[in-house]
C-alpha cells in the first residue's frame, strides 16, 4: 500500500480567501466600492466628494481614516451616506456588498446600517429597509450565479446621540421575518451611554429579539458593563477594553476581574475589528492588539472588518494578517469562524447547518 502523503495547505491570502468565513460586524456605509461612490455622486448630484477619480478616492478614504483625526474619519461617512439617499443607490450598494463578501469567501454575514441616516431626501424608514433587503436579495442571487453561496442578514443600527432608538427597534422587529436579524447602537461612546436607550432594549427583550451594542471600543469597562448588565446585549461590538479587567503578572499569569470573568464564562461574543481599532487608536498595532491575549484566554472572539472601504481590508486580509502576526494555523481560523457562526442572530438550526455542512468539512481538508 502506498502511504498517502499529506501536504499541508499553506496559510496564504489565496487559500484563506477560498476558505469559508463568517462576518458579524460590518457597516453597509463603510464598505462601498470607490467606483460606486463616484457614480452615485454623479447620478444623485452629490457634489462634496474630494475627488471624482475612483482610485484617488479609495486612497483618500483610507488615509482620512488613518489620519488619527476623528473629524476626518467621520467625514468619510458623510460622503458614503451622502450618496445613499435614494432607493436605487441603496439597492446597488447592498447588492454589491453581498457580491463582494461572497467573492471574498464569506458564507454568512450580518451587515448593519442606520436607517435614520438615509432619510435626508425622499425615503422613509420602511422604504430604506425594503431597499436594502432587496439589494441583499439581488446580490445573493448574483453571487450564487458566480458559484459563491452567501447568506446575508441585516442589523438595524440606532445612533447613540440621537433619540430614535425605540422607533428603530420597532422597525427591526417589524422586518424580522424579511431578513432583519437584530439591532445595534453605534456612534460616539463617551457622553452617550447605552442606558439612554433602555426603552429600546426593553422592548426588544419583550419581543424576544436580538441585539448587539458598540461598547468598549474607545471607552472603558463601564460602557461594557452597562451594555451587558443594564441593557442585556447579546454581543459586544468591539469590546476590546475588556482587557482593562485583566491583570497580567510578571510570569505571564493572568487574573480575570469579575466583569471579564462574566464575559468569558457566559461566552459573550466579542466582535473584534483589529484594523479599525488601529485606525481609531483603540490599539497601537496588530501585534499589541488585545485579540491575541483574548484568543489565548479563550474568550468568545470573532474577527470582523467593521469598515472595509475606510480600512482597506476584507475578511481574508484580517484573518491572514492575524494568522501571520500571532502564528495561527487553520484550526485557529476554524475556531474564529465557528465562534462567529455560533454567535449569529439567525436560528439554531441554520447556524448548525452552516457549521456542519459548510464550515467544518472545508476546514477538515485544510487542517489535514
Ligand atoms: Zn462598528
Amino acid at each position: 500500500m502506498t502511504p498517502v502523503i499529506q501536504i499541508p495547505v499553506p496559510l496564504t491570502y489565496e487559500h484563506v480567501r477560498a476558505a469559508p468565513k463568517v462576518l458579524l460586524h460590518d457597516h453597509l456605509d463603510g464598505g462601498l466600492r470607490p467606483t460606486t461612490v463616484v457614480e452615485l455622486a454623479e447620478t444623485g448630484r452629490y457634489r462634496s466628494l474630494p475627488t471624482a477619480d475612483p482610485e484617488e478616492l479609495g486612497a483618500w478614504f483610507t488615509s482620512a481614516a488613518d489620519s488619527g483625526s476623528l473629524e476626518r474619519y467621520l467625514e468619510t461617512f458623510a460622503h458614503t451616506v451622502g450618496v445613499m439617499q435614494d432607493r436605487a443607490a441603496l439597492v446597488r450598494v447592498a447588492a454589491e456588498c453581498a457580491e463582494d463578501l461572497a467573492a471574498d469567501g464569506v458564507v454568512y454575514a450580518e451587515i448593519r446600517y442606520a436607517p435614520e441616516l438615509h432619510v435626508e431626501r425622499a425615503l422613509g424608514l420602511d422604504e430604506v429597509v425594503e431597499a436594502v433587503l432587496e439589494g441583499f436579495r439581488l446580490g445573493t442571487e448574483r453571487a450564487a450565479q458566480d458559484g459563491n453561496r452567501i447568506r446575508v442578514g441585516c442589523l438595524l443600527t440606532a445612533m447613540r446621540h440621537a433619540a430614535r432608538s425605540r422607533e428603530i427597534a420597532e422597525l427591526a422587529v417589524r422586518y424580522r421575518d424579511d431578513g432583519v436579524v437584530g439591532f445595534d447602537i453605534a456612534g460616539a461612546e463617551a457622553g452617550f451611554p447605552p442606558t439612554r436607550h433602555l426603552d429600546a432594549f426593553e422592548y426588544l427583550r419583550q419581543q424576544n429579539s436580538h441585539f448587539t451594542i458598540h461598547a468598549g471600543e474607545a471607552f472603558g469597562l463601564p460602557s461594557i458593563w452597562e451594555a451587558l448588565q443594564w441593557c442585556g446585549a447579546d454581543r459586544l461590538g468591539h469590546g476590546v477594553r475588556i482587557v482593562d479587567d485583566l491583570t497580567v503578572d510578571g510570569g505571564g499569569g493572568v487574573t480575570l476581574g469579575r466583569l471579564a470573568a462574566y464575559v468569558r464564562d457566559k461566552r459573550i461574543p466579542l466582535e473584534m475589528c483589529p484594523s479599525s481599532n488601529i485606525q481609531t487608536g483603540a490599539a497601537k498595532s496588530l501585534a499589541e492588539h488585545p485579540v491575541g491575549l483574548l484568543t489565548k484566554l479563550r474568550f468568545r472572539v470573532t474577527v470582523n472588518t467593521d469598515n472595509r472601504l475606510m480600512s482597506g481590508c476584507s475578511m481574508t486580509s484580517e484573518l491572514t494578517d492575524l494568522a501571520h502576526t500571532f502564528g495561527y494555523g487553520w484550526a485557529d481560523l476554524q475556531w474564529f469562524t465557528v465562534n462567529a457562526m455560533k454567535s449569529a442572530f439567525i436560528g439554531f438550526d441554520e447556524r448548525l447547518a452552516l457549521i456542519n455542512d459548510v464550515i467544518k468539512p472545508r476546514y477538515a481538508e485544510l487542517i489535514g
